[in-house]
């Protein structure tokens, strides 16, 4: 793929009302493609895609299913990056994770944009379903499914999510230009956000439940410096209300349990995600944060073949630089692995 279309690819993956909570449903017919693939890589995130790296450059053919819908992970939804190593005046999280897809293209990476229905991973030789009908074989998988955005889970929100209801500032703040709005959450992403969408709304409301942010430092004096931002705490949103656009929200005061109206014309939430592990929940072993359970500082998974990297182990960083140097050690593992067969 050249890198125009990647470009095209990466630019707009506007995963704000979509449900990726499910697994894709998988088809009616099913055909098996003979070939055993060294090494199938599925997710599509700076792991995945540094895993890619390092299995092509080892010469392994990897295979990356990158999903048909929320290509790139979590650094889509991000704006500029500020800590990635190698980046001295940043970069736009979108720009830099099209970067990391396009090197792992240029070592031989074969992408294809199909959904993971199904995954069997006992056994030697592994299967993996895909929306397109199809059942691949591979003597090793790592998994790099990352995490899922939260919701808040209050009347009103499925409703109107994509109608003033969003979970990606960069994909939709360019719609709310001149109006109100309101970010929940507290930690870096919820700060972020509402710091992005200054440069549209004419105020941003930011509503945190607890008195402090975890987010870290520098983003907080951002918020408390940003004119624009005004931080409701102790706060949390009970019921997202508006017709066919979100015009209102109803807060519970979550020290007094009082409950008052709050008029906004949108509300972008940013509350955490979940490690997106329902494709093996019922057949690797799990921590009991709902991460995918790895030995030691290894990618190895309660099954031998089978390596996981990136946000769907890490119950505690959550960085890009992290997903990344765990997408290397987990190719490095498998490369190890298919050494010793
Ligand atoms: P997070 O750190 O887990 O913060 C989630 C926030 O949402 C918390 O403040 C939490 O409140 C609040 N929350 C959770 N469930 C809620 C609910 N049901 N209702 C209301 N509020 C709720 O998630 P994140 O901000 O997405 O960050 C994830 C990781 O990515 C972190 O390690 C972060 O540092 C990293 N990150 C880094 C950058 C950067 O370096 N530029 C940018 C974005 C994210 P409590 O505080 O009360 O628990």
């Amino acid at each position: 793929m050249s890198e125009s279309t990647l470009g095209g690819l990466f630019g707009g993956a506007a995963l704000g009302g979509l449900n990726l909570n499910t697994a894709p449903a998988a088809p009616e017919h099913e055909e098996t493609d003979e070939t055993i693939h060294e090494v199938v890589i599925v997710g599509a995130g700076p792991a995945g895609n540094t895993a890619a790296i390092y299995a092509a450059r080892a010469d392994l053919h990897p295979v990356l299913f990158a999903s048909s819908v929320a290509i790139g992970g979590a650094l889509m939804n991000t704006t500029e990056v500020e800590n990635f190593p190698g980046f001295v005046e940043g970069i736009q999280g979108p720009e830099l994770m099209s970067n990391i897809a396009a090197q792992a293209e240029r070592f031989g990476t074969d992408v294809r944009y199909a959904d993971v229905t199904r995954l069997e991973l006992e056994g030697d030789v592994k299967k993996i379903h895909t929306s397109d009908g199809k059942i691949h074989l591979s003597k090793t998988v790592i998994l790099s499914t990352g995490s899922q955005y939260r919701s808040l889970d209050v009347p009103g929100e499925e409703r109107l999510s994509g109608h003033g209801v969003s979970w990606c500032a960069t994909c939709d703040g360019f719609f709310f230009k001149d109006k109100v709005l309101a970010v929940v959450g507290g930690g870096d992403s919820a700060l972020e956000e509402a710091n992005f969408l200054t440069k549209y709304a004419s105020k941003v409301y930011l509503i945190h439940r607890r008195d402090s942010f975890r987010a870290s430092d520098i983003m907080q004096k951002r918020v408390f410096e940003n004119e624009k931002i005004e931080v409701i705490w102790n706060s949390q949103v009970v019921e997202i209300q508006g017709e066919s656009t979100v015009n209102n929200l109803v807060l519970e005061d979550t020290a007094t349990g009082q409950n008052r109206d709050l008029a906004v014309d949108g509300i972008f939430e940013a509350i955490g995600s979940d490690p997106r592990i329902e494709l093996v929940a019922d057949q690797l072993e799990l921590t009991e944060n709902n991460t995918i359970a790895v030995q030691g500082r290894s990618s190895r998974t309660s099954l031998p073949g089978v390596f996981a990297c990136g946000d769907v182990i890490d119950p505690t960083y959550r960085q890009a630089i992290i997903a990344a140097g765990s997408g290397a050690v987990a190719a490095l593992d498998a490369q190890h692995y298919l050494e010793s067969l």
